[in-house]
């Protein structure tokens, strides 16, 4: 009797010319993944070989570190270096310092997002994807992981002042919740003038993503074509909102997964945002790309966001009894 570390695998026993037609429907990346299971695989079924064309070559590349990595909680996959590098427990989005020996110039691939509080909160790929895979981890997890996860979620609050440009007060909150596999993203931003009612100057040049951004004395010449409008999607808002005081007023963006909303009082101007920054994925995906600015790909518009209010609603769904 054969003990089980000798046993041959059952799939082994099937006829060779079986095995060639199931390893000939797996993507290039299932097979250089699959080659590294066992020398009888890898004999059978050969090494497995990335594609010649360069652009989709990395792509796969990305696909095999992805695989190898998802269930090592110790790692997290850098594009920038194609490689898997080990976390960093004290990384975090409100204490950035990826674990990368090119991280100081970012590169390419280890943009963070940009949010309101630029400089407190910077949220990688990496945050995102260690995120997701813990939580998928679940109940695998060990304590020191699981610590982790809670930082890499934990809501934050920042009080920023910008007093010697606009003499206002802001307070941004930040809360990140993770619903059926998706990385979602508040942020509530309130403007405040403490002896003065609010105008739209006290905005100007906030934006709520990569696409809306508003502009005070915007010469509405240019604006009339119908991209353009998808383009003033926050503009429009803030308009409608200082027309009709105390109204929350909806939109979302075109070009990204976004919903927002803008309410304007005599004393503050708060604008909420919710982002929708897809699933365990890489840097490339069109999703996280529409987000952030990656300086080696054009702009490309992938993504179109035609279910306002989707991301919003998603995020409500994952409040579980909280606040
Ligand atoms: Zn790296
Ligand atoms: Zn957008």
């Amino acid at each position: 009797m054969s003990s089980p570390a000798n046993r041959r695998p059952a799939l082994l026993d099937l006829p060779i010319d079986l095995l060639r037609e199931i390893f000939d429907q797996l993507s290039p990346a299932d097979n250089i993944v699959f080659a590294t299971t066992c020398r009888a695989v890898r004999n059978c079924a050969g090494r497995g070989q990335f594609p010649a064309d360069a652009e989709e070559n990395q792509e796969q590349r990305f696909e095999v570190l992805a695989s190898m990595c998802r269930d090592m909680p110790d790692r997290w996959v850098c594009e920038e270096c194609m490689r898997l590098h080990r976390i960093d427990t004290a990384d975090t989005p409100a204490d950035s310092s990826p674990t990368c020996p090119l991280a100081d110039a970012y590169g390419r691939f280890n943009q963070p997002l940009q949010l309101a509080p630029a400089d407190e909160y910077e949220l990688g790929r990496r945050h995102v994807q260690l995120a997701l895979k813990y939580t998928r981890l679940g109940d695998s997890l060990r304590p020191s992981h699981r610590q982790y996860l809670q930082r890499l979620t934990a809501a934050r609050q920042f009080s920023l002042s910008y007093a010697w440009e606009k003499k206002a007060a802001i307070t941004a909150k930040v809360a990140p919740r993770i619903v059926d596999g998706r990385f979602l993203l508040r942020t509530i931003c309130e403007y405040r003038l403490p002896s003065r009612p609010v105008t739209r100057d006290l905005i100007a040049s906030e934006s709520v993503c990569r696409h809306q951004q508003f502009f005070p004395l915007e010469d509405g010449a240019w604006t009339s074509s119908s991209l353009h409008q998808d383009l003033r999607q926050f503009p429009r808002a803030v308009g409608e909102s200082f027309a009709s005081p105390g109204k929350e007023v909806r939109g979302h963006c075109p070009h990204c997964f976004t919903d927002f909303s803008v309410t304007t009082t005599a004393r503050s101007v708060r604008i909420s945002v919710w982002m929708d920054l897809g699933t365990e994925s890489s840097p490339l995906d069109p999703v996280w790309r529409s987000f952030v600015h990656i300086a080696e790909f054009p702009p490309v518009e992938e993504v179109e966001y035609i279910e306002p209010g989707r991301v919003r609603e998603l995020y409500s769904s994952g409040e579980e009894g909280e606040e």
